[in-house]
């Protein structure tokens, strides 16, 4: 789609198309009141798709607000941004590598969770991606996302009268999305061509904007594909294998050859997490046939990858039959047929149930900087994969680069204001430096206290109207209305369990001793309130199950509907969850939890975290800023129930329920602002991005123009 063939405008707002098809307005205030301002119920209807929303905008209102005044000086003021953002110079990028003239920073992920009108995401390794290529641009990071335009999806999650899960798929409409097709250089639309067993798929590339960052995105449904392939990349995640293998073949094989056919001349390649790892063996193959030998060609790929491993859990990591593999290559071997057994050899990997073609084992072997995404997840990787290092005389490459958030899309804007009047309006460049959040003390009680009490008006009022919507137009019984959560109350203490569902996150923990936490949800005077989300994986039975049980209490009348299930779980739901609970409850298993981000979008937002010592939370926790759930590891889920129910008992509800003569609980509000004092500058995704470009990007991209001839 053009930014021209949405519609036209009249002359005074020609550029509206275009300011929808830079993502960038997301995390851009005035754009977004743009959007608001042009037409509120189509801003909320369409759950904040300004694509969508103008093709739907009646001409009248468009020829209206290009009269509007103020409207006008939101537009101009947001045009003037996107421009400034695309140009990104002087930006605290520049400068600081010396890459030569169309060289980039290419970034391979299975997923990216950008905005919720593009659902090519399943959870928090998208989300992540999406905070990254984000926070690239306001760093002024040249960097390229390649990944998948999943045509349907990740699915709608409803959940039936049973409690059982029920999965929907919707068709990706590219015309009221953000994505246009990519043009080559020549003037074409851009295809690929990737081998595949004895045929080869054909792939059509799409292109996202975000502002100087770029997001490629490869789709298989072209025509003259088989109707098999044309399902390659329909869906995230299939579980089968084969076509597992099919779709990572794509990712990295047709990833590559996409960048290259763009004119792209990536100086750094970074796999965000396996999926992509086969961008080793095409970039290899590559320098072979330039010349290279294998170790010359070896050595070379190995200095320009970055490898981000992002999970403990086994399972996490793809593992497949060599024949499997070695099968759907075989067109592949005929322009790499000697150095097969080379490459295969690079993916050998027996974590216990024989040898397989490890994703990850090929990563590592094949990227010379890798990372964990915590402290503790390094010391789990390490041990993991130790075989893999074992033998090798050098430190092993492993370093931790905990993950952050983007605080520009995750911050509550009632809650940005507030620090526009207290920390200054130019907060947002100072949000990675420590120090300055001390000034988050000089905030007035009361002025944060209210300010949170609406942001959680706020997500009641959409949690009422989706219960609203269920009843009224999907004909759920009164139960069901119920479960749904109208009958949170604004004033009772609401902990907020959001995310996946699947058995190492134990999303029913809390209820382990079910008549203890009956007493906390029903007492009287001083109740509490849980809400819960996340989808589990159409394929997880035990996720479902978990997700069952969950939800038959959330039905149960003894719980009074002060336990809730809010379905379809997303970005969109995400945001009102983590700026409107009041507390925010994480209990993996340990140490499964490689870091979790969720946390982190709550604590920014005043909600503090309570959670088990796993993943980033004992980087953060000072005994102040929140909770920490630490028991006997040999007590088991009892005991961590218990240390939960302690916790609530004796700490959390009489803090919550303490409040001054003004109606302000204070030593409630020491915590919350704790929280953001010492969560929002060493999580966001700013000091992420630093990390990453300080360790590995810039001597890097340096390191490669040094032997680029000039
Ligand atoms: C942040 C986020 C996640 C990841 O949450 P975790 O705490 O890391 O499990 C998953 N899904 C959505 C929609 C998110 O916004």
């Amino acid at each position: 789609m053009d930014a021209s063939d949405i519609r036209s405008y009249p002359a005074r707002i020609t550029r509206l198309g275009e300011l929808a098809l830079d993502l960038s307005w997301s995390w851009n205030q005035r754009a977004r009141e743009v959007f608001r301002r042009l037409d509120y119920t189509l801003w909320r209807t369409t759950a904040h798709n300004p694509c969508r929303m103008l093709r739907l905008a009646p001409q009248e209102r468009l020829e209206e607000v290009a009269r509007d005044s103020r409207f006008l000086e939101l537009y101009d003021d947001a045009l003037a941004n996107l421009d400034r953002v695309r140009r990104a110079s002087g930006s605290w990028w520049c400068g600081r590598a010396s890459m030569p003239p169309g060289s980039v920073i290419a970034y391979f992920s299975a997923e990216f969770g950008v905005h919720q009108s593009l659902p090519i995401y399943a959870g928090g390794l998208g989300v992540l991606a999406g905070d990254h290529c984000k926070e690239a641009c306001d760093l002024g990071i040249p960097l390229v996302g390649i990944g998948f335009l999943y045509p349907m999806g990740y699915f709608h999650q409803r959940v039936n009268a049973d409690g059982w899960q029920v999965e929907a798929y919707e068709r990706l409409r590219t015309e009221d999305v953000a994505v246009q097709r990519a043009i080559c250089p020549g003037g074409k639309l851009c295809y690929v061509e990737v081998p595949m067993a004895f045929s080869s798929v054909r792939v059509a590339i799409w292109r996202v904007s975000i502002g100087c960052v770029t997001l490629l995105l490869l789709d298989t449904d072209v025509e003259e594909n088989t109707p098999w392939d044309r399902e390659l990349s329909a869906r995230l995640y299939v579980s089968e294998h084969e076509a597992r293998v099919r779709q990572e073949i794509v990712l990295g094989i047709g990833g590559v050859r996409a960048l290259q056919s763009l004119g792209y001349k990536p100086a750094v390649w970074h796999l965000n997490e396996g999926h992509a790892a086969f961008v080793i063996f095409e970039r290899i193959r590559q320098k072979t046939e330039q010349g290279h030998s294998l170790t010359d060609a070896l050595r070379e790929v190995r200095a320009s990858t970055v490898f981000t491993t992002h999970t403990p859990v086994p399972a996490g990591h793809d593992a497949f039959n060599f024949n499997l593999v070695d099968h759907l290559l075989s067109g592949y071997w005929q322009s790499a047929g000697d150095r097969r057994n080379t490459l295969l050899a690079l993916a050998g990997y027996d974590d216990g149930g024989g040898r397989l073609f490890n994703m990850t084992a090929l990563a590592l072997r094949g990227a010379g900087a890798v990372n964990a995404v915590s402290r503790q997840h390094r010391e789990v990787t390490w041990k993991m994969f130790s075989p893999i290092w074992c033998g090798s005389a050098d430190e092993p490459p492993l370093q931790a680069i905990t993950n952050g958030i983007h605080i520009p899309t995750w911050i509550a804007p009632a809650l940005s204001q507030l620090f526009d009047h207290h920390l200054g309006p130019d907060w947002i460049d100072h949000q990675d430096e420590v120090e300055f959040w001390d000034r988050v003390l000089l905030i007035p009680d009361e002025d944060i206290w209210k300010a949170h009490q609406a942001l959680k008006q706020h997500l009641l009022a959409f949690i009422r109207e989706r219960a609203r919507e269920r009843w009224t137009n999907e004909k759920v019984n009164s139960c069901q209305v119920v479960a749904a959560g109208p009958l949170l109350d604004l004033s009772v203490p609401t902990i907020c369990f959001a995310r996946r569902f699947t058995s190492y996150k134990r999303p029913n923990l809390i209820f382990h001793d079910l008549k203890r936490i009956t007493r906390l949800l029903t007492d009287s005077r001083r109740p509490i309130q849980i809400i819960f989300a996340g989808k589990a994986h159409p394929a997880d039975d035990p996720g479902k199950r978990a997700l069952q049980q969950v939800y038959l209490h959330a039905l149960d009348l003894g719980l009074a509907g002060r336990v809730a299930f809010v379905d379809d779980y997303d970005l969109h739901v995400a945001h009102f969850l983590v700026q409107g609970s009041d507390i925010w409850l994480n209990n993996p298993l340990k140490p499964l939890e490689a870091c979790g981000t969720s946390g982190m979008k709550a604590a920014i937002n005043g909600v503090p975290h309570l959670s088990a010592a796993d993943g980033w939370w004992p980087e953060a926790y000072n005994g102040k800023n929140g909770w920490m759930i630490d028991s006997d590891p040999s007590g088991g889920d009892a005991a961590e129930a218990e240390c939960i129910y302690r916790l609530l008992e004796e700490q959390i509800i009489p803090a919550y329920y303490e409040m001054g003569e003004d109606g302000v609980p204070r030593r409630w509000v020491a915590v919350v602002k704790e929280s953001i004092r010492t969560v929002a500058p060493r999580f966001s995704a700013r000091r992420m991005l630093k990390d990453y470009a300080t360790r590995f990007y810039c001597p890097i991209a340096t390191r490669s123009s040094l032997l680029l001839p000039s």
